[in-house]
C-alpha cells in the first residue's frame, strides 16, 4: 500500500501529530494485513458517506478503508552532505510515495527552534533544499555513468539523457523535480529515479490552539499559504497538542471536543484525505448485511483491477460485477428499486471504477 512520510525540521511537532496517529490507528483485529512497524502508522480514512450507506444496509460489521502514514524524523540542514544521519534519512524518504511537510507556525519561547526564530518559508526552504540537492547529486552521478552512450549514438541512452538533463537544469535552478514539464514516455523514465522532489507534497502549518479556528489569524499561515499557493501545493492548518489530544477520545466525545473549539475537521482528518486525494487514490464500497467497507483503488483501475484489491482470485476468475452509484443508492435506497429504476448495471471487464461506486464482484472459483 502506499505511505505518506511525515517530514520537518526538529520541534516543529512532527513527534507529537505521529503519536495522534498511532493513538488513532485501527485495530489490528479488523486489519489483519497492517503489520505495524514503529515508525508506520496506519488510520481509517474519514468518510460520511460511509456513515449514510451503514443507515440503509444496517451491516454487522463496519470496516472503513485505511492509509498508512510513516515518520522520518532526523532531517536536518546538510543531510544531503551527511549531517546527522543525513542519508539514511533521505533514504527512508525515497521510499514514500508522498510527503507531509510539517512546518512550525507556532510562537513559543519556552520550545527551542533550531534556527533560532520561527520563520516558516526559511524552513521550507532549508528542506526543500536538503531534498533538491540530493536529487541533484544522484542526476549528475547518472548524467556522468550515460553521457558516452548518449554521445555514441546509443538511442535509449540519448531519450534519457534527454530527461536527466532537463531535471539537472531545474534542479540547479533551485526548482523541484515535479515541476519539470514531462510527456508520458520521459514520465515513465523519470519515476524509475524515485526523485525526492518529484513526490507530491503537502504543508502542514502547526499553530496554537488558539489560532486553529480561524488560522488566518496566525500571521505564519498566511505566508505559508501564499507560499504554496505559488508552487500548487495545499497547506492544512492543524494544532498537533489539539490532535494528541482528540486521538484518545472516541468519536462522540471526538465530535464534542471539535465542536467546543469551533473546528468543523480535525486537522489530522483533514490531513488524511488531502494524503489520500494527492496519491489519486479513491474509494468504492462493498455492501452487504453482514458487512459494509470501503476499499481503496488507485484512480483508472478496471473492474478486474478494483476485485483484485479484495482478493487475488476475484481478480483471476472475474466474470462481472455489479454496480451502482453512492448517489443513486442515496436516492433509491434498496436493490429492488435501483435494479427497477435501471440504476443497477453489470459491468466487465473494461469498466474504469468510479469514486463512490458500490460493487458486488461474479467470479469463477
Ligand atoms: P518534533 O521534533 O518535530 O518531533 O517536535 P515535537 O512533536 O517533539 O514537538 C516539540 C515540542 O513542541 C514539544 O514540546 C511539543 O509539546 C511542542 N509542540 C508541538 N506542537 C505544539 C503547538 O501546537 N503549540 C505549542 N505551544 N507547542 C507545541
Amino acid at each position: 500500500s502506499l505511505t505518506a512520510g511525515i517530514v520537518g525540521l526538529p520541534n516543529v511537532g512532527k513527534s507529537t501529530l505521529f503519536n495522534a496517529i498511532t493513538q488513532s490507528q485501527v485495530e489490528a483485529a479488523n486489519y489483519p494485513f497492517a503489520t505495524i512497524q514503529p515508525n508506520v502508522g496506519v488510520v481509517e480514512v474519514p468518510d460520511t458517506r460511509m456513515d449514510e450507506i451503514i443507515k440503509i444496509a444496517i451491516p454487522k460489521k463496519i470496516i472503513y478503508t485505511t492509509f498508512e502514514f510513516t515518520d522520518i524524523a532526523g532531517l536536518v540542514k546538510g543531510a544531503s552532505k551527511g549531517e546527522g544521519l543525513g542519508n539514511q534519512f533521505l533514504s527512508h524518504i525515497r521510499q514514500v510515495d508522498a510527503i507531509c511537510h510539517v512546518v512550525r507556525c507556532f510562537d513559543d519561547a519556552d520550545i527551542t527552534h533550531v534556527e533560532g526564530s520561527v520563520d516558516p518559508i526559511r524552513d521550507i526552504e532549508i528542506i526543500n533544499l536538503e531534498l533538491a540537492l540530493a536529487d541533484l547529486q544522484s542526476m549528475e552521478n547518472r548524467l556522468t555513468k550515460i553521457e558516452r552512450k548518449a554521445q555514441a549514438k546509443d538511442k535509449d541512452a540519448a531519450a534519457e539523457y534527454g530527461v536527466v538533463k532537463k531535471i539537472v537544469d531545474a534542479l540547479k535552478e533551485g526548482k523541484p523535480a515535479r515541476s519539470v514539464d514531462l510527456d508520458k514516455e520521459e514520465l515513465e523514465v523519470a519515476k524509475g529515479y524515485q526523485l525526492l522532489t518529484s513526490k507530491p507534497m503537502i504543508y502542514i502549518a502547526n499553530m496554537s490552539e488558539e489560532e486553529i479556528a480561524d488560522p488566518s489569524t496566525n500571521r505564519h499561515y498566511n505566508i505559508v499559504k501564499e507560499y504554496a499557493t505559488n508552487e500548487n501545493n495545499d497547506v492544512i492548518a492543524i494544532c498537533a497538542k489539539i490532535e494528541e489530544e482528540l486521538s484518545s477520545l472516541d468519536k462522540e466525545e471526538k465530535a464534542v471536543f471539535l465542536q467546543d473549539l469551533g473546528i468543523k475537521e480535525s486537522g489530522l482528518d483533514q490531513v488524511i484525505r488531502a494524503a489520500y486525494h494527492m496519491l489519486g487514490l479513491k474509494t468504492f464500497f462493498t455492501v452487504g448485511v453482514q458487512e459494509c467497507r470501503a476499499w481503496t483503488f488507485q484512480d483508472g483501475m478496471t473492474a478486474p483491477e478494483c476485485a483484485g484489491v479484495i482478493h487475488t482470485d476475484f481478480q483471476k476468475g472475474f466474470i462481472r460485477a455489479e454496480c451502482f452509484s453512492y448517489d443513486d443508492y442515496m436516492e433509491y435506497r434498496s436493490e429492488a428499486k435501483l435494479k427497477e429504476a435501471g440504476k443497477l448495471r453489470l459491468e466487465g471487464k473494461e469498466y474504469i471504477v468510479k469514486d463512490g461506486d458500490i460493487l458486488h464482484f461474479r467470479f469463477n472459483v
